[in-house]
């Protein structure tokens, strides 16, 4: 028996583990001091009206004769791959039901597919970015690269040509800076994949948060990506389904490489690997792409973006440099007074009593810099603001 020693390359624990970790740790030495928590990748508000009841019917049919369900297609059912395929033709992309795969969250999905790749394909990745892609790809014991996001390319790092990968991982709009692509910029990705005949990983989870015209909505908006993008998206973040779990990822038809078609292992990668996800849940997914949903996620959505925007009043006030927070739920600040990011955590914990995220667990180039997220309660969400200002202003 040999152990995959892989494992003692990932750090001891993971980032949002570890921020637990130091919250109940503070919170145990200093009873009785409430801290707010800006530090969750998750919203506080609850299911949609239509999706509670779209899951109660489908309970409700499973308890009948004729109702009831067994086993599902490892790819999701019909009715959610349509309503899926349908969201993408409002973006102005046209996807097949046989494209879409749906899961059981984006997280699963992003871990999964990589079975489709060999060991020793690099894997450029965004830094800073969501920890889970580095985490994967070095548990496989591929080579990872980065590709180095900071103020000065606004967020967004463009391919480098002299820089070979052959796997791409892109987060738009990205965990944790807030910074999103255009087209036009993704079509500089695209091209570059197709030169590297390399494979792009676009993570969609937080689509949802785009308001901004100008920025894309999917890889498939630019001509070619059907030939080197997969797609992943989610419900968690649009629509509360953290806890609920669905997500689904988009594989196309025409996705080839070394004489497999992509499209066709992935399903039976699905078919072997998954018996898919509960009936009620994707029918409860169906219900939050429904016009009636789409209204009522709508409300959540603007939500949080109400509690970004007095996050960021605050940091405006106090002078504090920041992005995100208008096409993303989460604003990334440069922490004050030259302090590291560790070192503002424990000092925002201190003198504020809010919890939120450090730079650099997203990445070395993180380090410095502080993620907030408009995940959380109004109420709180002012609380914090006021205080944040106040200690900020006193610095
Ligand atoms: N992708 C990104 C960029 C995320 O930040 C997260 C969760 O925080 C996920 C994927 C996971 O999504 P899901 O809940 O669908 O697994």
């Amino acid at each position: 028996m040999k152990i995959n020693h892989n494992f003692s390359a990932l750090g001891q624990n993971y980032l949002f583990a570890e921020v637990d970790r130091r919250v109940c740790a503070y919170v145990e030495n200093n009873p009785g001091r409430e801290i707010i928590r800006l530090s969750i990748g998750e919203g506080c508000r609850p299911l949609a009206a239509c999706v509670v009841q779209a899951m109660q019917d489908a309970a409700a049919e499973m308890g009948t004769e004729a109702g009831f369900r067994g086993y599902g297609p490892a790819e999701g059912y019909e009715f959610l791959r349509r309503a899926i395929q349908d969201e993408y033709a409002r973006f102005g992309v046209k996807v097949d039901t046989d494209e879409i795969f749906i899961s059981d969250g984006a997280k699963s999905d992003l871990t999964h597919i990589l079975e489709l790749f060999s060991a020793d394909n690099t894997v450029l990745v965004p830094d800073p970015v969501y920890p889970v892609y580095v985490d994967d790809n070095r548990l496989d014991g591929r080579r990872v690269i980065y590709a180095q996001a900071n103020a000065e390319n606004d967020f967004l790092p463009m391919p480098n040509s002299a820089v070979h990968a052959d796997l791409i991982y892109i987060c738009s709009p990205n965990n944790p800076t807030g910074a999103a692509y255009t087209s036009q910029q993704l079509a500089a990705w695209v091209t570059y994949a197709l030169e590297n005949d390399a494979v792009i990983l676009y993570d969609a989870a937080y689509r949802c948060f785009l308001t901004d015209p100008e920025l894309a909505r999917s890889i498939y908006q630019v001509e070619g990506a059907d030939q080197c993008a997969i797609e992943i998206g989610s419900f968690s973040k649009r629509a509360g389904f953290t806890g609920t779990r669905c997500g689904y990822t988009v594989v196309p038809h025409s996705l080839n490489r070394e004489k497999m078609n992509l499209n066709a292992v992935w399903r039976r990668r699905q078919q072997t690997k998954t018996n898919g996800v509960a009936y009620i849940v994707q029918r409860g997914a169906e219900a939050a792409l429904s016009p009636k949903g789409q209204a009522q996620i709508q409300k959540d959505l603007n939500y949080y973006r109400a509690n970004a925007a007095v996050l960021g009043e605050a940091l405006d006030a106090a002078k504090t440099w920041y992005c995100g927070g208008k096409n993303s739920p989460y604003l990334w600040l440069k922490c004050p007074g030259g302090m590291g990011s560790w070192q503002f955590f424990d000092w925002l914990l201190e003198h504020c009593g809010i919890a939120g995220t450090p730079g650099v667990g997203f990445g070395p180039c993180g380090e410095g810099y502080f993620r907030l997220t408009a995940f959380g309660e109004k109420e709180k969400t002012h609380i914090a603001a006021e205080k944040l200002k106040a200690a900020l202003l006193q610095l």
